[in-house]
């Protein structure tokens, strides 16, 4: 690195040629870091919507400065926590957006009923046995009011929403 430090630095010139060899109109290129905005189910369903993604992936001290500034439209974060390498947050990335694209997953609904889609967890799941080790699948989800099941799971996805993370609730 100019100016001194540990660790190695990726060079611009491999860098931007890479990224130049593969964009297209319509690309949009996102640079793994910690330094950028976290990644959110919201982010995660508007980055669905690109046709052409490309993510650019740092390893050691990261990438030169300039790559991001002549190639990057934006960076994205996956936590507050330093990873070697951006592949990992790449996998993650693509893992979150995926479930937004039509066909992905086996019912189209079934991302809109997620946690953070309503700001909120979703609710406990259950399957068969209505028992199992002496805990009983609560009454309410063997009943066939879906009214009362919608309000129950709804009472209990705010519990524990309260319970681990009461900042959402504030939002
Ligand atoms: N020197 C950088 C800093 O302090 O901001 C950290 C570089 S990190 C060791 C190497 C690469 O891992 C980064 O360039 C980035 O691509 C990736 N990376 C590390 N943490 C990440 C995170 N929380 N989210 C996304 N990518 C991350």
């Amino acid at each position: 690195p100019f100016g001194g430090g540990p660790g190695m630095v990726m060079m611009a010139g491999p860098c931007v040629r890479a990224i130049r060899n593969v964009k297209r109109e319509g690309s949009h290129v996102i640079h793994l870091s910690p330094q950028g905005k976290k990644l959110t189910a919201a982010k995660a369903r508007a980055l669905a919507d690109h046709s052409h993604l490309i993510l650019l992936c740092g390893h050691y001290e990261g990438v030169d400065e300039r790559v991001i500034e002549a190639e990057v439209d934006e960076e994205i974060s996956i936590g507050d926590y330093v990873l070697t390498n951006g592949c990992a947050a790449a996998i993650v990335l693509i893992d979150a957006l995926c479930r937004f694209v039509p066909g992905v997953l086996g019912h189209d609904e079934a991302a809109n009923a997620d946690s953070f889609e309503e700001g909120i967890f979703e609710g406990p799941q259950y399957t068969r046995p209505i028992e199992f080790e002496n805990r009983v699948v609560p009454p309410v989800l063997r009943g066939r009011n879906h009214q009362e099941i919608k309000k129950w799971r709804h009472a209990q996805a705010l519990r524990k929403t309260e319970s681990v993370r009461p900042e959402l609730l504030k939002k």
